[in-house]
Formats: structure tokens, sequence, C-alpha cells
């Protein structure tokens, strides 16, 4: 049976990252008829907290990836939490010290500063010496009695190899002589990562660890703990990094990484859910508009590509434009309702708005964040004019002000319909009696009604803003 699992740390806001990762292992998993797992590892209980917890599942799901087990939708090898489970661990690295696989250390931290500083003066590899390895059971126990603290260190062999076979790779071949005997129990009582992530990924049944290729050097550790308990390890596949265009790694010092930050840009979940499938991976027909369903069934791993998928942000504006002209008037009214939450447009809940001003925009946006940026003079009254764009180079102002007063007499008299190509009549009509260019007087007419030097086309434009407003604004702008 096919399980697989993520398993984010609480530490921060939601990752990018993360949702890559649980993307391929949701594609995995469903295209096996197998189950998708999420575990909580809050083991670091500095760093970890509830609303981070919360954070990530809630915009895993407004991405759409949806879960079979974790710690909101429990399952039957729960709890999913890993301070949750502190008495598993015990009891397993109990285990491992009763069968000398594992020892308990009670070296302080003046001593482990020491050592360290000798070994990095002697140009030797920082790692743990194994001064408890070698002390006597009795030793251990006077120390521990006094009230050092304890910590649990794995016992690894001093001697031979350990092989990672990663599905994605040749295999990568470790002595274990390079191999820290780290720590698997912290003196909190807490498990180290390590620890955690190995015995649950052994008990709950997981068949395929698939993580970012940043825990390959983690590998061995974790090959070294699944021989000591005697059990089969999972498959290994370690997915390639996101990278910048200079190939960096994105992260969270340099890049913008939080899926709420893509979230509050006014991404559709859909189309950056779209986007990360393309990261590495790409359809049996290359096409690369695609839904999660779509990458679902067509989901093999024999098309990922190991050479660094650049997260590329003008791809992703490239992708969400399409999604967002893919969407009805009304259900891009709806979104931009829904997504964005600053500031509410309360023309947006009227359909006639809807109907006429959407699809006016719908070709320009990138993002449903454009929307204010571009469609603020849909709603703003009055606006606030940029003298330099109303009055065109080589006009004064009063000469400006003689034209707008003109025009906006002009469609006073207007007594055709208030509509694109009716508008656009009883303008020629007027052009044909002024000593003004074409392109100054659009420009005005422009600025006078939009506030702005570009926009969607004027006289439609004109038409979903109405005669009265398209007067007062002839008006503020003379003023
Ligand atoms: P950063 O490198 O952004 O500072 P991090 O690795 O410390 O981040 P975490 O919060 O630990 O950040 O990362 C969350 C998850 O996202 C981890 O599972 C990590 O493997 C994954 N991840 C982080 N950076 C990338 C990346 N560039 N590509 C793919 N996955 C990543
Ligand atoms: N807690 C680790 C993380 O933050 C899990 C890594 C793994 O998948 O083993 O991603």
């Amino acid at each position: 049976d096919v399980r697989v699992r993520i398993a984010p740390s609480p530490t921060g806001a939601p990752h990018v990252g993360t949702a890559y990762i649980g993307l391929f292992n949701l594609a995995f998993a469903r295209a096996h008829g197998g189950k998708f797992v999420i575990r909580i590892e809050d083991t670091d209980r500095a760093r970890s907290s509830q609303r981070s917890e919360d954070a990530i599942l809630r915009s895993l799901r407004w991405i759409g990836l949806e879960w079979d087990e974790g710690p909101d939708v429990g399952g039957p090898h729960g709890p999913y939490r890993q301070s949750e489970r502190l008495h598993i661990y015990h009891e397993h690295v109990d285990q491992l010290i009763a069968e000398g696989a594992a020892y308990r250390c009670v070296c302080t931290p003046e001593r482990l500063d020491a050592m360290r500083q000798q070994q990095r003066e002697a140009k030797q590899p920082v790692r743990y010496d194994g001064h408890c390895r070698d002390a006597s059971a009795a030793e251990i126990e006077a120390a521990i009695a006094q009230g050092l603290p304890a910590v649990v260190r794995m016992k690894v062999p001093p001697d031979g190899v350990t092989v990672v076979h990663d599905a994605f790779r040749d295999p990568i071949t470790i002595e274990n002589s390079q191999i820290d005997d780290q720590i698997l129990l912290k003196s909190d009582g807490y498990p180290t990562y390590h620890l955690a992530a190995v015995v649950d990924d052994h008990l709950m049944g997981i068949s395929h660890v698939i993580r970012a290729e940043e825990w390959i050097s983690s590998t061995p550790k974790h090959l070294m703990l699944y021989e000591a308990f005697g059990w089969t390890p999972p498959v290994m596949m370690h997915m390639p990094l996101l990278r910048n265009t200079d190939k960096s790694k994105i992260s969270k010092r340099k890049n913008p990484v939080s899926l709420e930050y893509y979230e509050r840009q006014g991404y559709l979940p859909e189309a950056l859910l779209n986007f990360l499938g393309l990261m590495g991976w790409s359809m049996p027909d290359e096409r690369e508009i695609f839904t999660l369903d779509e990458m679902t069934e067509a989901f093999t791993f024999d098309r990922l590509s190991l050479g660094g998928p650049v997260f590329d942000l003008q791809k992703l504006d490239w992708i969400n434009g399409m999604y967002l002209r893919q969407l009805s008037p009304e259900a891009l009214a709806e979104r931009l309702q829904r997504q964005l939450i600053q500031p509410k447009v309360d023309r947006l809940s009227d359909p006639d708005f809807v109907q006429q001003m959407i699809p006016l925009l719908q070709e320009r946006l990138h993002t449903l964040g454009d929307f204010h940026t571009m469609a603020s003079y849909f709603y703003d009254t009055p606006l606030a004019y940029d003298v330099d764009q109303l009055v065109p180079k080589g006009k004064k102002s009063r000469e400006t002000a003689k034209i707008l007063t003109e025009v906006s007499e002009h469609f006073q008299r207007h007594e055709g319909a208030w509509a694109d190509a009716e508008l656009e009549d009883a303008m020629r009509s007027y052009i044909e009696r002024t000593k003004w260019d074409n392109r100054s007087l659009f420009m005005t007419l422009r600025v006078a009604i939009t506030g702005r030097t570009a926009s969607p086309p004027l006289f439609a434009t004109m038409e979903v803003l109405g005669r009265e407003t398209c007067l007062a604004r002839f008006e503020d702008a003379i003023a």
C-alpha cells in the first residue's frame, strides 16, 4: 500500500516548499490509490506554535491539498502531532539503549564547547568524541542521580558504510565514521527530528518518503536507525529544491515564501498549485495549464527532472492571468470579494456593474491584487488628478480647462444612449470642431475620466461609469 506524508514543523509561516512537496506526495498517493498523511513535527518546543500549525493547515487547504489523515482530521495511526507521542519515543529509545544501539550522555555544555574548540584547532571534524559511550553504566547513573541532565545518543558503528538508495539517484555511499553520534532524545524529554521522523514513518506505515533534497544528508542517520530497530526503511525520494534564476535556493531570508503572501497578492490557489506542478515535472503532452485531477491522472515520477526548477514569478503571473481570464465576470467578482481583504468594494455586489466592468479589466489582470490599482477609478469618487497628466505637453492649463468645459457641455447635450459607440460618435463630431490634435485631446479626456494615462478603452469605460459620474469628473478635472 502506498502511504506518503509531509511533516511540516510549525515554526513559522506556511512555506511554499511545503505545498510543493505536498503536491507531489498527494499526486503520487492518488495515482496509486494510496493515502496522504500530514504529521506535525513540533519537537522544537521553543519555536513551535499552535498558531503556526493552524496557519500551515489552513494554507495547505486553501491551495487545494487534501489529506486522508492528519492532526485535524484524525486517522488510524494518530496522534499526528509529535508532541503527543512522547511516550512512544521514550519506549523506542529505551529499546535502543537496552540493545546497546544508543546510550545516555551527561556531557555538560561546557565540556562539549571545549571539545569542539579543540577539534577545530586540531582541524579535525567537529563531532561528539564518545566520552559517555565509553563510560560505565554506573558512572552515568551516578551523574544522573546527582541531577545532571542527560540526553540519549545514537551509537553509530565506527566502521563500515551506509548506502542511501534514493529512487531518483545513483546509490550514495557514506562512511559510518563520518556520522556523528547524534542526539535522539533531548534533555527536555523531546525527541530530535531524526528519531521522531524514523519512528513515526515506521509506525505510520509510510511506504515512500518524498521530501526536499535538503534532507538527503539526514538520510544515512535515518537508515542507521531503521537498521538498529530492525525495520525495513521506506523508499527514499528527494525532490529538487525550488531555485531563483541565479540557481540559489529560494528561502525565507531572500524570497517571499509564505503561502499567505501569495494569497494576499491575489494569486488563485489553483493557479499557484498548477505552477508548483511545473516545478521539475511536466505533463506527457508538455501542456502547461492543468488541474490537480489532470496531474494526478497522468502522474508518474518518470518525468521528474532533478535540474533545479526555477521559481519564476513572471511565469506564475502568466499562469495566474490565464486562470483569471477563464473565470466568468461573476466568478471573478466573487474571488475578488473573497480573497482580497482591503478595501472592500461595494459595487462588486452589483451584478450590472460586474457584467460591464470586469470584462474590461480581465485581459489585463495578472493577480487579483492588480484590481485595486487598475480599477479604483471605477469606484473612487472624486479622483485625485495629477495636473501634469491632465494638461498635455505644450498646452496651457487655461487652454485645457477651456477644452474640458467644451467637451463637458458637448456631452451634457448628448441625447443618444450613454453607450460605447454612441459616445465615440459624439466625440468624433466634437473633434471636427476643435483645433486640438486627437492625441492630446484623448489623453486629457482619459485622465479626466480615469485619473490616469492608461486604462481600458475610454468609451466603454465611460459607459460603465455612467453619465452622472462622467459629467461630475469633467467638473472636478476643470476645477
Ligand atoms: P528557508 O530555507 O526558506 O529559510 P527552511 O528550510 O528553514 O527555509 P522551513 O520552514 O524549515 O524553512 O521549510 C519548510 C519546508 O519547506 C521544509 O520541508 C523544507 O524542506 C521546504 N523547503 C524550504 N525551502 C525549499 C525550497 N527552496 N524548495 C523546496 N522545498 C523547500
Ligand atoms: N519536519 C521536517 C520539515 O520541516 C520534515 C522533513 C521530512 O520530510 O522528513 O520539513
